[in-house]
């Protein structure tokens, strides 16, 4: 007879192992460079859904993993993007050896259980997609499976978090008002020098010397967003390049290949961007 530990899905043993493994273990490191810590506090205390605006890479994810940290909540994160249904979210029937068997997506594992769920990049989901989690994000706390013909009422810890990237927002692109008017909103930006150079010397390895370097670069290069950048150099691009550094690679190199290579193909850009390089190393 087959063992039944391997008979079961993949999909069934993650709901048995339950929000365990969502826990986050060990404090993350977030060096926080206002009240945010305080405010989102106040936030969960209430249960207000919140918004975190900012470009990509300055610390949103960061800073949801220590609050759910800090907090003691497990944390379901969801990377968004357009091909994502709602079913993707709340669920859906799958067939298996047994029959038909319903399967929570992870917003309806996490308003069941009582974890911090986070839309990462939640623009990116078409809005039919985002409006499944209107009813969860009001005075009713509860999430209809239509296909299954449930309701469930929130766990009293659910909250639901959403990343917003400001500078990606289009006609297209861009959250309903119904939406945005459901969450109370914290604004993210890369930090200020010197927290930037600290963050990017502990998550890099790197020497505080070198660091600074990469902000001065980092800095240069936010200047030209609008002027042929579209994004400015995010936080996390200046922790590979000094990854990199730290792995003993030359400086002028690891600056190429982390920060100035991937974000424009434009030949005069790559100059512009190389010759502030040249500058710092
Ligand atoms: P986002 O979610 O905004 O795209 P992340 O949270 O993934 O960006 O941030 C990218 C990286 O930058 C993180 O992995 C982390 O190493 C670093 N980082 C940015 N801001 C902070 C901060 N305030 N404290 C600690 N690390 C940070």
């Amino acid at each position: 007879m087959a063992d039944a530990q391997a008979i079961r899905s993949p999909a069934q043993h993650t709901q048995e192992l339950g929000l365990d493994q969502y826990r986050i273990q060990q404090e993350p490191y977030y060096r926080s460079v206002a009240d945010e810590v305080e405010l989102y506090e106040a936030a969960y205390s209430v249960r207000m859904p919140m918004m975190l605006k900012g470009p990509t890479g300055c610390g949103k994810t960061r800073f949801v993993e220590y609050m759910a940290w800090r907090l003691g909540k497990p944390l379901i994160t969801v990377a968004c993007n357009e091909d994502m249904t709602a079913s993707d979210l709340v669920g859906r029937f799958l067939l298996d050896a047994n029959g038909t068997r319903w399967q929570d997506g992870p917003l309806a594992v996490a308003a069941r259980h009582g974890a911090i769920c986070y839309l990462d990049e939640v623009v990116e989901a078409r809005q039919d997609t985002t409006v499944v989690i209107h009813p969860l994000t009001d005075a009713r706390r509860v999430l209809p499976l239509e296909k299954k013909g449930e309701i469930i009422e929130a766990h009293p810890d659910f909250q639901v978090v959403i990343s917003y990237n400001p500078g990606y927002q289009s006609l297209m692109k861009d959250l309903k008002q119904s939406t945005k008017q459901r969450f109370g909103a914290l604004d993210f930006d890369y930090p200020e020098h010197d927290i930037e150079a600290e963050i990017v010397a502990h998550e890099s390895g790197v020497n505080l010397e070198a660091a600074k370097n990469l902000v001065h670069i980092g800095e240069r290069a936010r200047n030209l967003k609008g002027h042929g950048l579209d994004e400015g150099l995010s936080t996390r691009m200046l922790i590979y390049a000094g990854s990199l550094i730290a792995s003993g690679i030359d400086p002028r190199a690891a600056c190429r290949v982390a920060l100035v290579r991937p974000i424009t193909d434009d030949p005069d850009m790559r100059d512009a961007l190389d010759s502030a390089v040249t500058t710092y190393f």
